[in-house]
């Protein structure tokens, strides 16, 4: 893959997030310093660095794809009504023995949770003024 200034930029605003961007936030992020760049670049560039595994997609049920440089095994917290998505480590799930169906099955090559629900901020305001 041929690395491009553009492409850099790219992946440097990506590894630089924590909240796992779209690709419509990181090109808003990244407008200042690449103000020629268009938001179709952003999403080509996306799909390339996924095809060379330089990054992940987060498995979201709904809304636009999101993305994810940490490349380390973790899991995810996903928030049901702003789309916040954080990383959550689980070393009891990555160390839980897998079920012998999946052996059947073939070769796992790795293991993801995803807790969905609301975040702090959003159940704090999902509760009711008086009780
Ligand atoms: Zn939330
Ligand atoms: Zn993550």
């Amino acid at each position: 893959m041929k690395l491009t200034h553009q492409r850099l930029e790219i992946y440097k605003a990506l590894a630089a997030s924590l909240d796992h961007p779209s690709a419509e936030d990181l090109h808003r992020r990244i407008r200042g310093r690449l103000p020629t760049v268009s938001l179709d670049t952003v999403y080509r560039t996306l799909d390339t660095f996924e095809q060379h595994t330089l990054v992940n997609k987060v498995p979201v049920v709904k809304g636009p794809a999101r993305y994810d440089a940490g490349m380390h095994p973790h899991h995810h917290c996903v928030c049901a009504r702003c789309r916040k998505i954080e990383d959550l480590d689980w070393q009891a799930v990555d160390a839980v023995e897998l079920p012998s169906g999946s052996q059947e099955w073939g070769h796992v090559t790795n293991r993801f949770v995803q807790l969905y629900g609301l975040c702090s901020s959003c159940s704090k305001a999902e509760q009711p003024a008086t009780v």
